[in-house]
């Protein structure tokens, strides 16, 4: 956690680029976290709240997650981009110096995939990425980094609200079970999760969820009543 705060006091300090403003929306999860999503940048909600995926496309983020029984509250989650961008317009020029406090922040996460939702993210990881209709639900390895990660771009939520719809949202949530069976062995695509274990330190540890176990329904209300 010290690294993590000296990390972050560096961050709220950077004025290295155009869209630069005093308050930054840093990473918020668990570090060490086996599971790390990377969006694009913060809206005006974020900026508010100091917080990653909490406005209208934050809110139907976690939906997605929990269709998958991934508790936000386990998993780390960031953007690219550190500063709410006038517009929501994230430029090229943010992305690139913003992407060396991504990978120093990616490094104290450590985790086994990371998840990067839509083409600006994509774009930080994977060289000659043309756009995340090319890449989506495929694996690739992450050379920026020390260690070779796993990373898995998926479709931004947002996409799901401007335009995609729910064809969009079911195909987030097919390329999360790859990640779930990924790290957990469970979930294979085209079958459904009979049950999953999750650990959870918000109810309390591990549960199991489905077949023997709580229904994602009982889950959802769990969280709804923890929070
Ligand atoms: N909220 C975020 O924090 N990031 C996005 O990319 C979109 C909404």
């Amino acid at each position: 956690m010290e690294e993590w705060n000296q990390w972050a006091e560096k961050v709220k300090g950077c004025s290295k680029c155009g869209l630069c403003k005093p308050i930054k929306v840093l990473g918020i999860g668990p570090t060490p976290c086996d599971l790390a999503f990377v969006g694009e940048s913060p809206g005006e909600y974020e900026e508010k709240l100091g917080k990653p995926f909490v406005g209208k496309v934050g809110k139907l983020f976690t939906k997605i997650l929990l269709k998958v029984s991934f508790v936000r509250e386990d998993i780390y989650i960031t953007n690219v981009v550190k500063c709410h961008p006038p517009n929501n317009q994230t430029t090229m020029e943010a992305s690139q110096i913003c992407r060396g406090w991504l990978y120093e922040e990616l490094k104290m996460v450590n985790p086994k995939v990371i998840v990067l939702m839509g083409t600006f993210a994509a774009e930080a990881f994977i060289k000659d990425c043309s756009g995340i209709n090319s890449v989506r639900g495929n694996w690739y390895k992450c050379s920026d980094m020390e260690d070779y990660i796993n990373i898995l771009p998926i479709y931004h939520p947002g996409h799901v609200l401007h335009g995609g719809g729910d064809r969009a949202e079911d195909i987030i949530v097919s390329d999360l079970i790859k990640v779930r069976e990924f790290l957990w062995g469970v979930g294979v695509r085209g079958n459904p999760i009979k049950s999953v274990k999750i650990n959870s330190k918000l109810l309390g540890g591990e549960l199991l969820v489905g077949e023997n176990g709580i229904s994602l329904a009982d889950l959802w209300l769990n969280v709804k009543v923890n929070k």
